[in-house]
Order: C-alpha cells, then structure tokens, then sequence
C-alpha cells in the first residue's frame, strides 16, 4: 500500500496515526479538507480485520465530511476519526483520553463528535484532555428532530421538482426504520397530511408510529414494493441496490439513512428510471447543522431554521441535474467543490 498515493488520491491534507502503548490504543485522524473551516466529523470505534481497512474508512468518511459541510452551507471542513479495536472489551476512559489528547494535538484543525460505538459518555473522556469535541452531555441535545425536520423539507423540495407542488398532502410516503430520526419524520408528515406505510425491524416502534400517526404497517422486507409516491429510508445504508430497484414504484427517494446507494452506479439507474434522488449527505445535513449550531452558540430554532434550508439547496441539485442532464448525487458533489473553490478564492486576500 503506497500511504501518500491513498492520501492523494482525493487530496486528503493530513492523517495522524495515534497510539498509546499503555492502554493498546490505536487510533487514526483524517483531515480531509479545511477550506471552509475545522475539519469536523465523529469519531468511529470498529473491529477493523487490517489496519489498511481502517485507515481507508478514515479517507473515506473524512472526505464526506467534507462535502456534507460544504452542501450544508456551514464554515466547516471534513474530517473524522476511527478507532482500532474491540468496542466491547476496550477500556473506555484510556482509549478516549487518549484519543482526545491526539486530537487536542491538533489544536483545532479537527473537532471530533459521537460515531458509530461511541457514545455521550465517551465524549466526555475526550473532553477531560480536550475542548474540541462536540456532541457532549447538556449541549445540544438530541439531534434527531433537526435531522427529521431537514428531511422532511428535503422530501417537500423534492415534490415540489417531480410534481411542482411542495405539497405532501395525500401523497403516500413509505418510511423505512422508525427510530430516532423516523419517529420525528413520521411526526412531520402526519402533520401535513401525508399517508404514511412504515416498517421497522422493532415491532414497538412500529406500534408506536401506527397508533401516533395512524400509519400502515408491513413487513420489513416488503417495503420496497408498496405502491407510494415517495420512499424515505432512515433505518440501514445500501438500501438502493440491484436487488431493490425493480421494485420500487415510487417517484421520489429521500430519507435520512447515511450510504443510501450501495453503489454510485446505483445513483445513476435511479436517474435513468426518472425516479429523483435527494442525495442523502444534503438531505440528512441537519444533525450536523446542530453539531455547527452547539459550536457558535446557537438556539435550538436558529438549528432549525437553517436545517430548513436543505429545501432549497436541493432545489438547486435538481436544477443542476436537469440542466447539465447528470444525477442528482452528481450535481450535488459538484455544488460542494464549487463552494469549497469559490470561498477558497476570497480568502487568498490578505486580511
Ligand atoms: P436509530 O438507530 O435510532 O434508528 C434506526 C431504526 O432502523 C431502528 O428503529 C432499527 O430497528 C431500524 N432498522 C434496522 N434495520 C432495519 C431493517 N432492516 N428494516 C427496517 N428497519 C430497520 O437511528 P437514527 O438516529 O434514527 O438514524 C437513522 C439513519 O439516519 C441512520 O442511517 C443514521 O446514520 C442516519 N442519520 C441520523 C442522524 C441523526 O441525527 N440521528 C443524522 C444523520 C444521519
């Protein structure tokens, strides 16, 4: 493995290799890109099979930072960390002290945040050897309804592409995992008087959204084909794959899963079959807008209001997908390195 032809390959600026010998903590900080401002992205904690794997995920995830803050609007590069070892057996105060002391090497070139098998109570630890980590106890909270309601405003632009009306009214929108982020969506919809047919692996969950909001219930696997207008995966990533394509008969995909596409041929199949893809890292832009809004002090309506604006950057993906005739997730990217290349430019002045 050549590191620095891996490093190159999408302009990654730094990567740290961490360890701490006392404790076997093994840790590795991607930084990919700090035009618009400090890298920011959680840390991961995984039983990764090579330390190869582990630090590709670091390039990989650090680099969708980087556009998922760049799409979003906010002052903010892309960055993120991973952790190699058992998240069952570590001992957690070592690893995450540890850990933050690498990441307050870096004096704030890198904010750090929860990820998957890291918890509130982690971040903590890294806050005993650090101040830049976000996401901690009696801060900003959940993120989930800020994340809802972003995508629940993704859904809205996206009608609004397909079916010039915004309105949701009546339209059947098939929500698949009805946990933090489905409940919340669920909730958003209902209210505006959208027919609702969930699923989720979790029988309480599903009960819950059935009695709360009047939902139909059907089996997990059978999500795919229900005859609806829009699909809104918020539980798994990958659920847009070879397998589930030729069953769907929706217009619209838009929900809150992270990795929506298995693959990005996948993106470009969805866009052949006319049917409008809100490109996830836009649509589920919205708890990382909190994480931005904890960072500068703001309210908790100031998140929202932002995270509503994911209605009209969308609106301007679609535009530049129909005008350039590429998919959605294509245009998307390119409005992000626009971005990342036009404020790189006005701050060459000398101030
Ligand atoms: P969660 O764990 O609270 O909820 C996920 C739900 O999906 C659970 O209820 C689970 O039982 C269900 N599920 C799992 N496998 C399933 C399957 N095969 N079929 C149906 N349901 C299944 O997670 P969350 O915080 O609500 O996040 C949902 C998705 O949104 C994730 O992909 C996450 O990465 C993404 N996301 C979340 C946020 C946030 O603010 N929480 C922000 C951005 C992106």
């Amino acid at each position: 493995m050549e590191l620095f032809s891996l490093i190159g390959e999408h302009n990654h600026e730094q990567v740290v290799f961490c360890s701490e010998p006392s404790c076997g903590y093994k840790g590795i900080i991607a930084i990919h890109n700090t035009v618009l401002g400090p890298a920011l992205g959680g840390t991961r904690f995984w039983n990764y099979a090579s330390d190869t794997e582990a630090f590709i995920d670091a390039l990989r995830l650090s680099r969708g930072m980087t556009y998922k803050a760049a799409v979003a609007g906010l002052n903010l590069g892309g960055g993120k960390s991973v952790i190699i070892g058992d998240p069952k057996t570590a001992p957690r105060e070592e690893f995450f002290r540890a850990h933050g002391r690498f990441v307050e090497s870096l004096k704030g070139r890198y904010i750090t945040a929860e990820d998957v098998n890291t918890s509130v109570d982690d971040m903590e630890f890294v806050a005993m050897e650090t101040e830049h980590v976000t996401g901690r106890a009696q801060t900003s909270g959940d993120p989930s309804p800020v994340t809802a309601y972003g995508v629940y405003r993704g859904i809205k632009a996206a009608a609004m592409s397909k079916y010039g009306s915004d309105s949701l009214s009546g339209k059947t929108v098939t929500v698949q995992g009805l946990g933090h982020v489905g409940y919340y969506l669920c909730q958003n919809l209902a209210s505006e008087g959208a027919r609702l047919v969930v699923t989720d692996i979790d029988a309480e969950r599903v009960q819950r959204v059935v009695h709360d909001f009047g939902a139909q219930a059907v089996e997990p696997n059978a999500i795919y084909a229900v005859e609806a207008d829009i699909y809104a995966p918020s539980a798994l990533g990958a659920t847009i794959n070879d397998e589930t394509i030729p069953q769907l008969k929706v217009q619209i995909v838009a929900g809150a899963a992270n990795n929506v596409l298995a693959e990005a041929r996948h993106g470009d199949e969805l866009h052949r079959r006319g049917i409008l893809y809100a490109p996830d890292y836009v649509a589920n832009a919205g708890g990382l807008i909190n994480v931005y809004g904890e960072l500068h002090g703001w309210t908790s309506e100031r998140a929202m209001r932002k995270a509503g604006e994911i209605y009209s950057t969308l609106l301007r993906i679609f535009e530049l997908s129909e005008a350039e005739g590429v998919p959605s997730y294509v245009a998307a990217d390119r409005i992000a390195e626009q971005r990342i290349a036009s404020i790189g430019k006005i701050q060459q002045t000398w101030v």
